[in-house]
C-alpha cells in the first residue's frame, strides 16, 4: 500500500539547509497497525506530513497504491488525500465555534452533501465514539479525549484507506490516552492502515509494529 524508497527532505532556510530525511526505505501493507518512534526533531512529522500528501520530498519514490506521490498539482494531491487519507492532530484541530456534529460533518460538505444527509451520517460517527449525547456541546465544553475521539469520526467520515496520527495523545492523560487508543485498536481491527506517531513507550506498544527513527534514518522496525 505504502511504499516509500530513499526519500530525501531538506528545508531550506535561506542561507542554511537543514537536511532532516536522509534516505528512508519503508513499506506498510494494507491493515498494517505501526507506530514511529523517535526523539523530538528526528523527523517523524516530516515523515508524516510527507505519508499524508501534506509536503514533498527532494528525492526518492512515494508509491501508494501504486500511484507515485512525486510533483504532483495541489489537485491532484488534495485529490488523493481525500479519497485516502485521513489525519489526526496532538492539538485536535477542531472549529471552536463549531458544535461536535458540525465539526465531525464537516468534511462532507466539501462534498456537496446535503445538510440533512451530511448530520445524519455525522451522528452514527459520534455514536460510534461514543459520543451521541456530546453531539451539541461546543469542544470547549469537552475533554481532550472527547475532542480527540471528535476529532478521529471526522477523519474516519470519509472512509480513508489510511490513518495518519501525529502524536494523538501527546494533550491527554494517561486515562483518556487509553480511550483513545481503543478507538484506534477496533478502527484497525476494522481494517483501517493505521500510523500513529508518539513519544509514549505506552502507546507504541499497543501496535503490532514500531518504526525507530533517529537523525532523519529508520534505525529499526520491531515487529510484535
Ligand atoms: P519531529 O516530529 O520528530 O519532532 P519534525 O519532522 O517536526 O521532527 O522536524 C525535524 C526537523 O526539521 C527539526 O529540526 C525541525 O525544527 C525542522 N523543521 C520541521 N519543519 C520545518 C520547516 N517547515 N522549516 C524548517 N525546518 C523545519
Ligand atoms: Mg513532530
Amino acid at each position: 500500500m505504502i511504499t516509500l524508497k530513499d526519500i530525501n527532505k531538506t528545508y531550506d532556510m535561506g542561507q542554511a539547509s537543514l537536511h532532516v530525511l536522509k534516505g528512508i526505505d519503508l513499506h506498510i501493507s494494507q491493515g498494517e497497525y505501526v507506530s514511529i518512534m523517535g526523539a523530538s526533531g528526528s523527523g517523524k512529522s516530516t515523515l508524516l506530513n510527507i505519508l499524508g500528501i501534506l509536503d514533498n520530498y527532494d528525492t526518492g519514490a512515494y508509491n501508494l497504491n501504486n500511484v507515485l506521490i512525486k510533483d504532483l498539482s495541489e489537485k491532484q494531491a488534495a485529490y488523493y488525500r481525500n479519497e485516502m487519507i485521513g489525519f489526526v492532530f496532538q492539538s485536535f484541530n477542531l472549529i471552536n465555534f463549531k458544535n461536535a456534529l458540525e465539526n465531525v460533518a464537516l468534511p462532507l460538505y466539501y462534498r456537496n452533501i446535503s445538510r440533512k444527509k451530511r448530520n445524519v451520517i455525522a451522528m452514527e460517527y459520534l455514536d460510534q465514539m461514543g459520543l451521541r449525547d456530546w453531539a451539541n456541546h461546543l469542544p470547549s465544553e469537552m475533554s481532550g479525549g472527547q475532542k480527540q475521539r471528535v476529532a478521529i469520526a471526522r477523519a474516519i467520515i470519509s472512509k480513508p484507506k489510511i490513518l495518519l496520527a501525529d502524536e494523538p495523545t501527546g494533550a491527554l492523560d494517561s486515562v483518556t490516552t487509553l480511550e483513545v487508543m481503543k478507538v484506534m485498536k477496533e478502527l484497525n481491527e476494522n481494517g483501517l492502515t493505521t500510523i500513529i506517531v508518539t513519544h509514549e513507550k505506552s502507546v507504541a506498544d499497543e501496535t503490532k509494529s514500531i518504526i525507530h527513527i533517529k537523525d532523519g534514518l529508520i534505525e529499526n522496525v520491531e515487529r510484535r
